[in-house]
């Protein structure tokens, strides 16, 4: 039996089986999947601003051509993996299967990401809040698969977190349900900062974190908002970013 094999056994017998490879699945991953999925393996050199894979002809550079040419309201975002198999299936079961734990092993990944960033360890965010959701889809879904990943990250990198940092003010349709070039109109005047918060804001290093990044229209409208209040930086903490086609 070689490793491979014999890891994937192990996954099978233990009582606590891996999210990924594992039959029966919980919120832990195993350190093949780990390797595999987020290690340096899977590690490519990403737009420091919008956390898409640079092109193999732009060594050295920092900035994808994208953000260069219209930079986003936000300063950085630092991904755990792409939005790919078998990765997207914790994130879709996370958002439509109630697999609430899956959030945690979210959590740790992205902590084990920033955790590796020089730039983040020499100015980490003050405090860290989720993309909203409308009421509308709260109350369909029961929970924020955003705030879900929030919570636990919060508490381990140790920064406060403040869930009503932003309001959603207007229910907007899915981004994903969208064509590309309607969403930003889709998403626009969707998020306001809400009076208590406001002196939250101001000068402030805002994380914000979210489970999946597709075109990055909703971060750039959230973190527009953020700066519109005073925000200092806006650094988006993302589970799974969509690659571009
Ligand atoms: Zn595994
Ligand atoms: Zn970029």
């Amino acid at each position: 039996m070689n490793g491979n094999l014999l890891q994937r056994a192990i996954c099978l017998l233990l009582p606590t089986s891996c999210a990924l490879c594992g039959a029966g699945g919980d919120d832990t991953l195993c350190a093949e999947c780990v390797a595999q999925f987020f290690g340096a393996a899977a590690a490519v050199p990403r737009c420091a601003c919008c956390a898409n894979p640079l092109g193999s002809g732009s060594v050295g550079a920092t900035l994808c051509g994208h953000c260069l040419a219209h930079r986003p309201a936000y300063d950085r975002t630092l991904v755990a993996s792409d939005y790919a198999l078998p990765v997207d299936q914790l994130v879709l079961q996370l958002k439509f299967g109630h697999r609430l734990a899956l959030a945690a092993l979210m959590a740790r990944r992205l902590v084990a990401v920033v955790q590796q960033d020089d730039a983040w360890l020499a100015d980490p965010p003050a405090l860290l809040c989720p993309v909203p959701l409308g009421p509308r889809r709260l109350a369909q879904r029961g929970y924020n698969q955003a705030l879900e990943i929030a919570r636990p990250l919060a508490r381990a990198l140790g920064i406060a977190l403040q869930a009503r940092l932003v309001a959603r003010v207007r229910e907007t349709a899915a981004q994903s349900s969208v064509a590309p070039e309607r969403r930003r109109a889709n998403i626009a005047g969707a998020f306001a900062v809400p009076a208590p918060a406001l002196a939250l804001v101001r000068g402030r290093h805002i994380g914000v974190v979210d489970d999946v990044m597709t075109s990055g229209g909703t971060l750039d409208e959230m973190a527009a908002v953020l700066k519109r209040h005073g925000a200092a930086r806006v650094t988006n903490l993302v589970f799974a970013r969509t690659p571009p086609h």
